[in-house]
């Protein structure tokens, strides 16, 4: 998929501020941060949306939610509080079609969101 985004920053083609790396899984900061805290966890995996999750995806997907907490202990958000999201699709406003947990916090954070 080299013609995705996010694809293209797993394979360091184009520069993110990458937070955590492993085989399976980059973490990076959003470019136009929400929150004092607001980082994207990818899978390296190219799935578009949270819709085309595979049941072989589901260890890769528990990772991911496993990494989004431990980047989130590692700002100090843990026990305040944060929000873990996956916009899927249009009424979402997802724009980048690569799934990404965006980790959100280190402010009050409205709900319901807007
Ligand atoms: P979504 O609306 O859920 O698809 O979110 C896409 C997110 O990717 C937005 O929060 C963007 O600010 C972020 N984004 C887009 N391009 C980049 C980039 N090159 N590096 C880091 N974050 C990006
Ligand atoms: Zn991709």
């Amino acid at each position: 998929m080299t013609d995705c985004l996010f694809c293209r920053i797993a394979a360091h083609q184009i520069p993110a501020s990458i937070v955590y790396e492993d085989e399976q899984i980059l973490a990076f900061n959003d470019i136009n941060p929400q929150a004092p805290t607001h980082v994207l966890v990818i899978p390296k995996k190219h799935i578009a949306t949270l819709n085309d999750v595979q049941p072989e995806d589901a260890p890769l997907a528990g990772e991911l939610l496993r990494r989004g907490a431990a980047i989130a202990e590692e700002r100090g958000i843990a026990g305040v509080g944060y929000r873990a999201v996956f916009n899927t699709n249009r009424d979402a406003g997802q724009t980048v079609f690569h799934i990404h947990l965006h980790i959100l916090g280190g402010r009050r954070l409205n709900w319901p969101p807007g």
